[in-house]
């Protein structure tokens, strides 16, 4: 009996959420895929800030395939030396300060959070972790201790104890961090909550009080690391250095990895009482670190970090003074497009969708949508492209 990969989709994938009109996607080249039926969908959200040098970068590709030639898995993280994983950590330090030197290789995003908080815990012998109010570091339990939504945790309760949530932006809710608090996990920019901006002075306020009460401030940039907000890295807009730093999505130039990143002499305390403090089997993976040095080259190379604020200025100059829309908020090439009217959002989500503009919705933001294309798009492409937005948003509102 012959079945087709959609019902063997639906049948076979546990899947998050089902979707019986999942577009079939088998090629993506640049900004764009295109499915089984030969039609041309435009990437306005990068798989969620994953593909910043867009699909299918030919450097990227040579590296990889060049990889594969020398050797793929050979032994659990950190019991062989791998080129790969040399050269990446080290280039990542070149472009990072001296307290963040020592880079701890994982698969995914939520395993940078564990690691991190783990790695907070070691350091400062406290148990208090502390995060913001609608923000999303990842879906294991200890990442989901720290969600910032409890819709999203009630049914996997209980989660890590001695946690406790903060308003972000609030500098009030500092007082919140004490000396009981082993670390403040926070992303400089939030990215799920809609691309909320730091006010200013606020994360100067966090990285004092983290200093004051001596808890680990952990920056999550696995969303608005690697180009995507206009520097290679958040952190550098707002002149303040974490003590942990959690990348992912990007990093991988399109494999899986993830990081965090601190100093060697807090990463040592992972190695005894107990010894492997930290383990993982495919962290760092010598493919995936072949990826990422080759994307960090192009993001480099290319300046895309540099493009990525004129064109994100582009499609705001574009887009702001739609009659529909009530504010866009930006940093770099990452918008937040924010509706006068949040009940046109689905219609307008299903209007993109029949247009096949991969547009994404936020998880804690109902009245806004998400554009985030890859940082090689072209500013001849963004023109069309935001024709193609406004006549979706001008038929959501008729
Ligand atoms: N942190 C942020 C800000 C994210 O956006 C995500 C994923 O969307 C994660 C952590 C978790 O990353 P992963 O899905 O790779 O585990």
């Amino acid at each position: 009996m012959h079945f087709t990969n959609r019902q063997l989709f639906l049948r076979h994938l546990a899947l998050p959420s089902v979707d019986k009109e999942a577009p079939e996607i088998i090629k993506a080249e640049g900004i764009y895929l295109y499915d089984v039926d030969g039609h041309q969908y435009i990437d306005l959200v990068s798989g969620v800030s994953v593909s910043n040098t867009g699909h299918g970068h030919p450097r990227i590709l040579v590296a990889i395939k060049k990889q594969l030639d020398d050797h793929m898995h050979l032994m659990v993280y950190g019991k062989y030396i791998q080129s790969p994983q040399v050269r990446l950590a080290r280039k990542l330090a070149d472009h990072l300060p001296d307290s963040l030197q020592s880079v701890y290789f994982v698969n995914s995003g939520s395993e940078a959070i564990e690691g991190a908080l783990k790695l907070a815990k070691r350091v400062t012998g406290r148990t208090e972790l502390v995060s913001c109010r609608h923000a999303y570091h990842g879906s294991t339990h200890g990442a989901l201790s720290l969600l910032g939504d409890e819709e999203m945790k009630y049914a996997y309760r209980p989660l890590l104890p001695d946690t406790r949530l903060i308003r972000y932006n609030s500098l009030e809710d500092l007082n919140m961090l004490t000396e009981n608090t082993a670390a403040f996990l926070i992303e400089p920019i939030q990215a799920e909550a809609g691309i909320i901006l730091p006010e200013d002075g606020y994360l100067k306020a966090v990285r004092k009080r983290c200093d004051e009460v001596g808890c680990m401030l952990i920056f999550d940039e696995i969303q608005m690391g690697f180009g995507r907000t206009g520097k290679l890295f958040a952190f550098e807009h707002y002149g303040v250095v974490p003590d942990i730093l959690c990348l992912a999505k990007a990093l991988g130039g399109g494999m899986p990895l993830g990081a965090f990143i601190s100093s060697r002499e807090n990463m040592l305390l992972l190695t005894h009482h107990p010894e492997l403090g930290h383990i993982t089997t495919f962290g760092g993976h010598p493919v995936s670190c072949a990826a990422s040095h080759a994307a960090l080259d192009v993001i480099l190379d290319e300046k895309l970090a540099e493009g990525a604020d004129q064109k994100g200025e582009l499609f705001e100059n574009e887009l702001d003074s739609h009659p529909v829309i009530k504010a866009i908020r930006r940093k770099g090439l990452m918008l937040g497009v924010e509706l006068k009217d949040p009940l046109t959002l689905p219609a307008l989500m299903r209007l993109f969708k029949k247009n096949r503009l991969i547009v994404d919705q936020f998880l804690f933001n109902h009245s806004s949508f998400r554009i985030a294309p890859p940082l090689t798009i072209s500013e001849e492409q963004i023109l069309p492209i935001c024709d193609k937005i406004r006549s979706c948003l001008d038929e959501a509102s008729r």
